[in-house]
């Protein structure tokens, strides 16, 4: 039977609830269990696809084609599990769901309400990860903060499932803030009572509480809010600030989290084993070397935009022992400048990621021909892919007006069009070419020497292809078309094999990156660019 964590917040949004569900799940996996997580956003929108990244941060795909919350990457990375449909469930989608039951006729004449039919939708998610993902223990985060209006269902339908499991099944961590009062120079517990007597409020009893604090909170302290939160000492955690989010897990585990969970699960404690996590936080906190690595794009003003870039650039660098610091080039204003050996002076590589929309593809294109003609590492990743092909077909093959129909619709050198099957296609939201797709690898080429094998598996999210009328001239030119969808003969991987390192994709191989184990393009690009 599958047992249930629930994560909620309390006080301020922006406690690191996300790497606190994510730890958990890591200590629960390093002691032999099967985990899975899962992800609550009380927002009106199915899914964050269609929302701008400046705002929400970079949409996480998972492998079977769901646009996600970006945390879903952190969880991924964290545990080392793919994560599926029934990981990231937003209010748009149990409001969706039951509406199209009620038009459908499912609900046989009832009137439709919050309780039961949306919280039966919402315990049904939960239970729905349990059964797919064949775990032992699922980890939910409820995003948002207790007492927002947009939470309530959930939080009601958490109630429930409490009563329902039983405490043997269920365990609520509850994360608060407890503040350092400059003046009285003291921890204050009163935003944590406060933040637990809301949740009581609303029928749930916290089993354990991570208090977010500058420094540990002591013994007074743990033992004020046990008696005021009814929560024993022992389960009162502190989660201090740390310089290397690695750490946290780590604290969490000298302070039994993970062991408390198991026994109110009547679970067997296995042993743990967390030397390859240690063995990280030694890598990390002993970088001995650090590059410039320049990342172009348009969202840059919100670096989660590129989340999961900046994080697999981070786990390459620590394969090769070195800290990447990110040169962040914001590719309209790039458009303006002349001057691009100042822009990239520093810089020993050159990346332009994902995005979509004719905002700042020029400027794009002017680092990409930066570094082509520079012979400076390059990796271009889904737009990127498609500019370093425009980039070529325009000032290597002479195509003056080469383009996607994606900024120019009657654009007379279409390098870059419309994929035939999404030319009927209206709703924008869920469309896209999405999750994994096979790539059929070309021997003796840089593709091949990064994956070393034939066939790859990678996730994708993109609406344009390569046009493959252009293949034959490009590849007169000297440019390498080394991975193909050999199903729908659809362009995957280029490459320049005349320069010292010019590749990319049209998936987004930042997704699979884990920090222990690189994504293979990653891995080869700050190899390249480090010169190792
Ligand atoms: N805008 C491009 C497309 O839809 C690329 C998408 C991306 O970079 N994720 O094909």
């Amino acid at each position: 039977m599958t047992k249930y964590v629930f994560v909620t917040g309390g006080v301020v949004s922006g406690l690191g609830k996300g790497i606190t569900a994510s730890s958990i799940a890591l200590l629960l996996k390093s002691r032999g269990y099967k985990v899975f997580m899962q992800k609550f956003d009380p927002y009106i929108n199915v899914d964050p696809g269609t929302m701008n990244p400046i705002q929400h941060g970079e949409v996480f795909v998972t492998y079977d084609g769901h646009e996600t919350d970006l945390d879903l990457g952190h969880y991924e990375r964290f545990i080392d599990e793919e994560l599926n449909f029934t990981s990231n469930i937003t209010s748009g989608k149990i409001y969706k769901a039951v509406i199209d039951k009620e038009r459908h006729g499912d609900y046989l004449g009832a009137t439709v309400q919050m309780v039961p039919h949306v919280t039966n939708e919402i315990k049904n998610k939960v239970y729905e990860a349990g059964v797919t993902s064949g775990a032992d223990i699922v980890i939910t985060e409820i995003g948002g903060t207790v007492g927002d209006i947009e939470s309530q269902s959930f939080i009601e339908a958490l109630r429930q499932i409490q009563y329902e499991k039983g405490s043997n099944n269920t365990f609520f961590v509850h994360c608060t803030l407890v503040p350092y009062i400059y003046g009285s120079n003291e921890l204050k517990t009163k935003p944590t009572q406060n933040s637990v007597r809301d949740l009581r409020n609303m029928g749930i009893k916290p089993d354990a509480l991570v208090c977010r604090a500058p420094y540990d909170t002591g013994e007074a302290i743990k033992n004020k809010l046990s008696l005021f939160c009814s929560v024993p000492v022992s389960n009162v955690i502190d989660s201090i600030d740390v310089k290397n989010i690695y750490e946290i897990p780590i604290n969490y585990y000298k302070q039994k989290i993970d062991e408390i969970i198991l026994k109110q699960f009547d679970l067997p404690i296995k042993k743990a084993n967390l030397d390859y996590w240690k063995d990280l936080i030694n890598t990390v906190n002993n970088l001995k070397e650090e590059i410039e690595i320049s990342l172009v794009g348009k969202y840059v003003e919100l670096h989660d935009a590129y989340i999961s870039v900046v994080e697999s650039l981070k786990h390459a660098g620590y394969k090769y022992n070195i800290k990447i610091n990110i040169n962040w080039v914001d590719s309209e204003s790039l458009e303006s400048t002349n001057n691009l050996k100042e822009v990239f002076k520093n810089s020993k590589g050159i990346i332009v990621p994902g995005g979509f929309g004719s905002r700042g593809i020029e400027g794009k294109i002017k680092a990409i021909k930066y570094a082509r003609e520079n012979d400076i590492p390059f990796l271009g990743i889904c737009l990127g892919m498609q500019l370093a092909v425009i980039e070529f077909a325009r000032n290597v093959c002479g195509i003056k007006d080469a383009s996607s129909t994606e900024f120019n619709q009657t654009c007379e050198n279409p390098i870059i069009d419309l994929m035939s099957d999404q030319k009927s296609i209206v709703n924008m939201g869920g469309t896209l070419r999405l999750g994994n797709y096979e790539c059929t690898i070309k021997k003796d080429t840089l593709a091949y020497k990064d994956y070393k094998q034939e066939k790859i598996l990678e996730r994708h999210r993109h609406r344009y292809e390569f046009n493959n009328k252009y293949k034959e001239l490009l590849e007169k030119k000297g440019m390498v078309f080394s991975g193909i969808n050999e199903k729908a003969n659809l362009v995957e991987i280029i490459e320049i094999p005349n320069l010292k390192h010019f590749i990319a994709c049209q998936f987004h191989p930042e997704f699979k990156s884990r920090p222990t184990r690189p994504a293979p393009l990653f891995d080869s690009f700050i190899k390249a660019s480090c010169g190792k």
